[in-house]
């Protein structure tokens, strides 16, 4: 198939996904469609544009989720979960999306049904491959750009035309911060120029950095709790906020749940120059039932795997110092 040919006849495709139809379930903003096949499609496109795909398999990847849940809830209400199961298996019924079994899978993949969920999804395959001329095709950025303008166009409503493309800049633009904060903190290299990032970027991209060099952990409690579609218990928490230091380095930040983030920075925790938690004496304080934060007194921070991406100890008693509830 030449370029020009499949570029027609994916554009074509794109434009023709089956969608549940249904004017009670889906309102006029996206189309009376079920929006989750084209949201899968323009997470995917991203994987492409970041480059991160360099063989033809899509897998069921956090970093796919999460990708996947910043277009669902541009289009739909926060209450609402976008469930990625669906598009995910029901993508097979378009023609170019080929889920991929794993290895003696074959049989209990045929019988699978999507109610069952996508972590049951995750152990029978591998992920999904795409028709070879659409790989090639989604390699490029004219193809990406011509595909992604037809699923915004055909299946949302006009006012979500430029809200869902800006939210795809800002997932590049995010992907591209991110590791340039970590392969800036790997080198020891001067500091990136945060303030020239819009916030929405440094957000998602400093989120995105810390999220990985921790891989998933709480640094204080050790919790690691990631859904089948990537949704995390962790936060990216600066060490000396954001709004006083202005340095997205991943090395002033700590991956914290949401209760040793609320915690650490209301200063009842706080971290030795030997990376030991400390627990303020306020936190078992008379009425306060602080539970398994106790026992993380004295403990050693569960810091990422690699040694370069520990935090500042400028940063550790800056925190000591300004934040700490010592008495
Ligand atoms: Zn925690």
């Amino acid at each position: 198939m030449t370029i020009t040919f499949s570029r027609h006849y994916y554009l074509e495709k794109f434009s023709r996904l089956h969608t549940d139809k249904n004017r009670t379930r889906w309102t006029a903003v996206t189309t009376h469609r079920a929006p989750h096949k084209p949201l899968l499609l323009l997470a995917v496109l991203d994987l492409f544009a970041q480059g991160s795909l360099t063989t033809n398999l899509i897998e069921l990847s956090p970093e796919l989720g999460e990708l996947f849940t910043t277009y669902w809830h541009t289009v739909r209400p926060p209450s609402q979960r976008g469930i990625l199961t669906y598009p995910f298996y029901y993508l097979q019924s378009d023609g170019f999306w080929h889920l991929q079994p794993r290895l003696g899978q074959e049989a209990a993949l045929a019988v699978y049904r999507p109610n069952a969920g996508l972590s049951a999804l995750h152990a029978l395959v591998l992920g999904a491959r795409l028709d070879d001329a659409l790989f090639d095709l989604l390699q490029t950025a004219d193809g990406r750009s011509a595909l992604r303008h037809v699923l915004v166009t055909t299946y949302f409503a006009p006012e979500l035309h430029e809200p869902l493309l800006r939210q795809t800049e800002v997932n590049v633009a995010a992907f591209v911060y991110s590791e340039s904060l970590l392969a800036h903190a790997r080198r020891e290299q001067k500091q990136v120029k945060e303030t020239a990032v819009a916030e929405p970027v440094r957000d998602q991209g400093f989120r995105r950095a810390i999220v990985q060099a921790y891989d998933h952990r709480c640094a204080i409690c050790g919790v690691r709790i990631l859904t089948a579609d990537g949704h995390t218990a962790v936060a990216a928490a600066h060490i000396i906020p954001w709004s006083e230091s202005h340095n997205d380095d991943p090395r002033n930040g700590l991956a914290l749940c949401h209760l040793c983030h609320w915690t650490f920075d209301e200063g009842l925790l706080s971290l030795s120059d030997s990376y030991l938690v400390n627990v303020s004496p306020q936190l078992p304080a008379a009425a306060n039932l602080p539970g398994h934060l106790l026992t993380c007194n004295g403990r050693q921070l569960l810091g990422p795997a690699e040694a370069s991406l520990w935090p500042f100890l400028d940063s550790v008693r800056w925190h000591r110092r300004h934040r700490f509830r010592a008495r």
